[in-house]
């Protein structure tokens, strides 16, 4: 058995410890592994528990390998972010050149090292080890280039609050579309410089991979594929919910033990009568906001699916509900603290996904087909939204207040606008479209298929 691993070349993945980098590298792992290649991950410790929420069947066909970033319980509320950046480049170096060396020793060198972009230093410990070094993009290619483009000193931010800049194969882009750290670098300062320099050696890199698909960014994507080896490959999900004909005989069933609680609730609905609302992994809401999207959901009188993740020891205080708020909804509603997202949006009875609009999220949600009402938080958010409701005018974005906070008329008012009347029936057809092309994309000669096919042929010929 090992002999004949050793066979098929070997793929080292090193993901940021996070759940919106893992899951993307994790079924981008599995398609790897499905089209012949052996796959380990290589990831701080701290990161096991994103692991754990992961579906088995994908995990089935990897293997995870651990290394200690100085913080495995968790990463304490007070982190100094740049300091534990410098503390896992000098750890993660060292513990994946240690893991090549072990591996060649072992018979299975890997041929390449696919690391997430957010690793500039992933790229030397490759090369220095003899192997192809691959970076990932878990974000779209109109946020790279904006980065990019930063990066080089063009200009990416509005001269005037209500201006806007332009960036080629994009929209006009006001202070709201561009990502929260160009938009507000203040206090922002080391983010911006660490994700800005995610491209400082992406033109060394052998290939750039993005969770993207040719159709969905081809204005963006014409303009930086010719500086950089890059190759669209996703959505990465699991083929189950790309229509797959030979889909596994059951969905996700990571450690949510509401899981079967949700679907169950869903299965008791009519076709697109309920609204899930998600924040991802990661946004914290503060009381004031969390009030107002509880009113415009009581009030909307729609039937919802809320996902309200008590926030962990490291975060700051918030995603609570209003008093009385479960009681009052127990008829209309039911609010988990944790779900299976893609089975949740694949589910016919979701009409309408209220979504902070993570990149992740947004591909999710586009591959179901279902509408979105964004509402960005920060980081890449505020542009993805933008492609959501201006580029693929599949969702309509809430305004937000002076204070920065959406009010409950405003939320309910897009939600109204997405579930209902000839509105909401053209962004159901705008959906559906981008459901189709994203499908096609995946399916056995699409554009990214052939890419997954050709990185796969030539991490092969690598190995030979
Ligand atoms: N997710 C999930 N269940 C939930 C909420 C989120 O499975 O209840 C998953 C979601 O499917 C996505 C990831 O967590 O794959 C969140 O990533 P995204 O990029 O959307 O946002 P982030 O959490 O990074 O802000």
């Amino acid at each position: 058995m090992e002999e004949e691993r050793g066979k098929s070349a070997h793929v080292l993945l090193l993901p940021y410890p996070s759940q919106g980098h893992i899951n993307p590298l994790l079924y981008f792992a599995d398609r790897l592994a499905s089209n012949g290649l052996r796959v380990t991950f290589v990831t701080p410790i701290q990161s096991k528990k994103y692991f754990h929420k992961a579906d088995p069947a994908v995990l089935a066909s990897t293997h995870l390998e651990f290394f200690s970033d100085g913080h495995d319980d968790g990463l304490p509320p007070d982190l100094d972010l740049e300091a534990y950046q410098s503390n896992l480049r000098r750890l993660g170096s060292r513990a994946v050149g240690d893991l090549i060396d072990r591996l060649t020793v072992q018979g299975v060198r890997p041929v390449s090292l696919v690391y997430d972009s957010f690793y500039l230093w992933a790229l030397d410990v490759a090369h220095d080890h003899g192997i192809l070094g691959v970076s990932f993009l878990t974000q779209s290619c109109a946020v790279g280039s904006i980065y990019n483009r930063y990066l080089h000193g063009h200009p990416v931010r509005p001269k005037e609050p209500n201006g806007h800049v332009t960036i080629p194969g994009m929209p006009l882009l006001g202070l709201r579309d561009i990502p929260s750290f160009i938009a507000q670098p203040e206090g922002n300062r080391f983010i911006l410089e660490w994700l800005s320099g995610q491209f400082e050696n992406i033109d060394q890199a052998d290939y750039v991979l993005v969770n993207s698909f040719d159709s969905l960014e081809a204005e963006v994507r014409k303009e930086i594929a010719e500086a950089w080896s890059l190759m669209m490959i996703g959505p990465a999900l699991p083929a189950v919910y790309l229509g797959s004909k030979n889909p596994r005989a059951t969905k996700m069933s990571g450690e949510q033990g509401m899981l079967t609680d949700c679907l169950q609730w869903l299965d008791g609905r009519p076709v697109g009568s309920v609204v899930y609302v998600s924040f991802g992994s990661m946004a914290v809401l503060s009381a004031e906001q969390m009030e107002e999207v509880s009113g415009a959901l009581r009030r909307s009188k729609w039937a919802f699916l809320w996902v309200v993740r008590p926030p962990s020891a490291n975060e700051k205080a918030g995603n609570s509900l209003p008093e009385g708020f479960m009681e009052a909804t127990s008829e209309q509603g039911l609010v988990v603290p944790w779900c299976s997202q893609l089975d949740v949006l694949s589910h016919r009875a979701v009409g309408c996904f209220v979504t902070h609009c993570g990149w992740n999220s947004t591909l999710e949600g586009l591959t179901q087909g279902v509408p979105m009402v964004a509402i960005p938080q920060w980081s890449d958010q505020p542009t993805n939204s933008k492609l959501v409701s201006d580029v693929w005018k599949m969702g309509v974005r809430v305004e937000v207040d002076e204070k920065e906070v959406v009010r409950s008329g405003e939320v309910e008012r897009c939600i109204r606008e997405v579930m209902e009347g000839e509105r909401g029936a053209e962004l159901r057809r705008n959906a559906q479209r981008w459901k189709d092309l994203a499908w096609e994309a995946v399916a056995e000669g699409g554009s990214s298929d052939n890419n997954i096919k050709k990185f796969v042929a030539n991490m092969s010929s690598s190995h030979l």
